[in-house]
């Protein structure tokens, strides 16, 4: 791991969330728009989730677009809690606002995307929440910035919050993309493997910008071990002042949930059976392999850089420049030729040449 991880203390996800040792479900609106649209959803969620969350100020985009009911809704959310025995969650952006969403006792805090980017108003709301002690999702920063992300967490957590948790809602992207959000996972991996303590949910309401694409973001989250979701729900996505394309129903939403019903039951944190079962024995069997072929990929890997090293000296001797696009034009299309005769995908095999031959051309640059 690099050096610069920082320590950080959190309490384990099952000392403070509702859902105990097993995933956490928090789902809701994206906007709390009348009372009514408020409790429906509620009601509908009601017994499925584990936390309701709604938007009570939305730091839009669109100066003239809803921007949120304000402290009314917060009487809403308390009927939420009252009426459904559902705690709840909101976002805020300011410490005047986490001033009023403790008076009004929401259960639970977010910091959004654009929060989390502006060190100095995490700074002031992480001062504002010193010595209360309220559970904090923490949004990744709209920048692809790992570094950001921790350091609202690291702000919090100097002030005395320990029940955190971070929440991918995926990255500003410049390329135009099916997704609203480009996820990177890499990001939260990273995250994951620098805290593995740190419990980490997908919003992939954000990711997907679409209710097409909700269910397969999920998926994604689930096979990288991801502690929750928060989801968007609305009783009727169609008339939703924010958001609208990316609530899903509460019906699509359930039938969802019935979908993935095996780790929403499954604790989170088991340690893989130590038992002497015939697959656990093929698992240990097939991790060896793995072992000795990263060997032989390190092995293989390092061969060649010094090979390309040699080359070098003789480049230098001739005068010739570090990079031949020719020759590398060839060599990426004979990889890739080779490739697809293996089965590997293209993207694959042009990322991996790619990243060798950055290094390459560095090792040369070097030598010359
Ligand atoms: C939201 O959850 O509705 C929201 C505004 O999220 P984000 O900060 O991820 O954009
Ligand atoms: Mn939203």
């Amino acid at each position: 791991m690099s050096d610069n991880i920082f320590d950080i203390e959190v309490q384990p996800l099952s000392a403070w969330s509702p859902s105990g040792d097993k995933p956490l479900i928090i789902a809701g609106p994206c906007s709390a728009e009348t009372e009514s649209q408020t409790l429906t959803t509620a009601k509908s969620l009601c017994g499925h989730v584990n936390i309701f969350r709604a938007g009570i100020w939305k730091p839009r985009t669109d100066p003239d677009s809803f921007k949120g009911v304000g402290e009314e809704a917060l009487k809403w959310l308390q009927r939420v809690k009252n009426d459904y025995s559902l705690p709840c969650a909101t976002e805020v952006l300011s410490p005047a606002q986490v001033e009023l969403a403790l008076k009004y006792q929401v259960d639970y805090l977010w910091l959004g995307a654009r929060t989390t980017i502006n060190p100095f108003v995490v700074e002031e709301i992480a001062a504002a929440l010193k010595g209360v002690d309220i559970p904090v999702f923490v949004k990744n920063p709209l920048s692809p910035d790992l570094s950001v992300w921790v350091g609202a967490i690291r702000r919090l957590n100097k002030n005395g919050i320990k029940k955190i948790a971070a929440v991918h809602r995926g990255f500003n992207s410049l390329y135009a993309a099916p997704l609203r959000n480009d996820p990177i996972w890499n990001i939260p991996i990273k995250l994951k493997c620098m805290y593995p303590s740190l419990p980490l949910l997908c919003d992939p309401s954000h990711i997907a910008g679409d209710v097409k694409f909700v269910d397969a973001i999920i998926r994604k989250a689930i096979s990288l071990d991801m502690t929750g979701l928060m989801v968007e729900v609305h009783a009727n996505p169609e008339t939703a002042l924010s958001d609208s394309r990316q609530q899903l129903t509460p019906d699509r939403f359930l039938t969802i949930l019935s979908h993935i019903s095996d780790y929403i039951t499954k604790p989170l944190y088991k340690n893989e059976v130590a038992e002497d079962t015939p697959e656990i024995k093929q698992l240990e069997y097939l991790r060896s392999l793995i072992s000795t072929f990263d060997e032989n990929l390190l092995n293989t890997v390092s061969q060649r850089l010094h090979t390309v090293e040699e080359i070098g000296t003789i480049k230098e001797k001739l005068n010739m420049p570090a990079l031949n696009v020719s020759r590398w034009n060839q060599v990426m299309e004979s990889c890739l030729a080779r490739g697809k005769e293996l089965g590997l995908s293209e993207q694959f095999i042009t990322d991996l040449m790619e990243l060798i031959h950055r290094e390459s051309l560095e090792l040369q640059n070097k030598s010359n």
